[in-house]
């Protein structure tokens, strides 16, 4: 290579990256020394939602009892589980070993230096298996992992989402312009380092970035814009009638949740479908008879993935005898007394609806005792409560909810 040419590699992209990367760059990790590409594999799968501070006790485990494909590919399922256990997303865990078996069955028992066969194993998609490929073989492969992702879009200031394949067709592109014709596993490294490190998603470190220099979003004070946040999507509206059935006392009937689903597992008032009929439910389901029905007014709940509206409906039993014969041969379904009894985990907005808009319509509720509290005081205090407190007391013992999944910052 000519002076000149020399010159132009330095103050490329890569040049600056890799000189950052010779100084301040991530070495020393455990699946560099060897680098073997059955380590790589591995820590490249355990980095595709987990950190690299968490991955490497896993990484130390797994390779003292797997050393490589062969010996991961004859495990037993469960026993790769096991040491899988707390990297979360168990897919990942069974992907892995069914990637080992096809390792050995149809590449010898090494990864194959094909980009689109080692694509093809399970949990390996085109980013990860550029990754692989470049920093085991040193191959010419461009990579696009989440933290990649973000520098590229702020370095070239591309607009719009990632997600789309549009967005994400330009920053490959960008990604393979980027590449040097040297050293590729440890540019594969640096640029997953300047991501991890410098160009973190909020109070990125420009001033110590190795290329600064012409990063357009960093030029023109607009890295907050870039890359831009998944676009917001409308979420579904169901709907659903609340049964809210109350004896003479007081009391209301619930039941246990199926352990799959919306707030699976946990104890709730009886729903049923929009338009069913309320009667006949309670008839068929809890051998129970109404005489008055009043629907309230409706509130909703966002989950994750839809919005729920549940619409209460206040029954009032019309024989009691009859519904306390019917329930006694159930043991997921109980009534309960908010004013006596201990409460058992009911969703937070249940809960909130229960203690403020159905007590709203009777006399101040005296605070209910829980099931933790109950075991500290007498069950039935006679401290009034407002609302806005029990709102707050029934989210701290709120029941898990269903939440996003981990974010990945290492897409497959
Ligand atoms: S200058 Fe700042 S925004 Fe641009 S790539 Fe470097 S750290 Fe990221």
């Amino acid at each position: 290579m000519s002076a000149a040419a020399t010159a132009a590699a330095s103050d490329s992209f890569a040049g600056r990256l890799l000189a950052w990367f010779d100084v301040h760059g991530r070495h020393g990790l455990p699946w560099q020394a060897p680098r073997t590409a059955y380590r790589v594999w591995l820590s490249e799968v355990m980095l595709q939602q987990t950190q690299v501070a968490t991955v490497i006790p896993y990484f130390e485990r797994f390779v003292a009892r797997f050393p490589d494909f062969t010996s991961l590919a004859a495990a037993d399922i469960d026993e790769v589980l096991a040491l899988w256990a707390g990297l979360g997303y168990y897919a990942r865990g069974r992907n892995l070993h069914a990637a080992a078996k096809q390792v050995v069955s149809l590449h010898r028992g090494d990864m194959p230096d094909d980009i689109e066969a080692a694509q093809a194993l399970p949990g390996v998609g085109r980013s990860t298996a550029a990754a692989i490929l470049a920093q085991a073989y040193g191959s010419r492969h461009a990579i696009l992992d989440g933290n990649v992702k973000r520098v590229l879009a702020r370095h070239a200031a591309i607009p719009g989402w990632p997600g789309e394949p549009k967005v994400a067709a330009k920053l490959w592109m960008v990604s393979e312009r980027h590449l040097p014709q040297t050293r590729l596993a440890d540019y594969t490294q640096a640029i997953m380092d300047l991501g991890a490190t410098l160009c973190s998603a909020r109070q990125p470190s420009c001033e110590r970035c190795p290329v600064a220099a012409d990063c357009a979003a960093s030029l023109a004070g607009r890295i907050d814009e870039f890359p831009a946040s998944k676009p917001a999507k409308a979420r579904p509206l169901r709907r659903q009638q609340l049964l809210v059935v109350e004896d003479a006392e007081g009391a209301i009937l619930i039941e246990r949740r199926p352990p799959a689903g919306i707030w699976g597992g946990l104890w709730c008032l009886p729903v049923a479908a929009e338009g069913e009929a309320i009667d006949e439910l309670l008839r068929a389901a809890h051998g129970i008879e109404i005489e008055q029905l009043e629907t309230l007014p409706s509130f909703r709940h966002a989950f994750t993935h839809f919005e729920l509206e549940l619409q209460p409906q206040r029954c009032r039993l019309r024989a009691e005898a009859t519904a306390a014969m019917a329930l006694r041969e159930r043991p997921e379904q109980r009534w309960l007394n908010m004013r006596r009894d201990p409460l058992p985990g009911l969703p937070a907005p249940v809960l909130q609806f229960l203690n403020t808009r159905l007590r709203a319509d009777d006399d101040p509720c005296p605070e209910p005792s829980t099931a933790s509290s109950s075991a500290r005081k007498p069950k039935a205090s006679t401290a009034p409560r407002s609302p806005a407190s029990s709102a707050r007391s029934s989210t701290s013992k709120s029941p898990r909810k269903p939440g996003p999944a981990g974010s990945r910052t290492r897409p497959a």
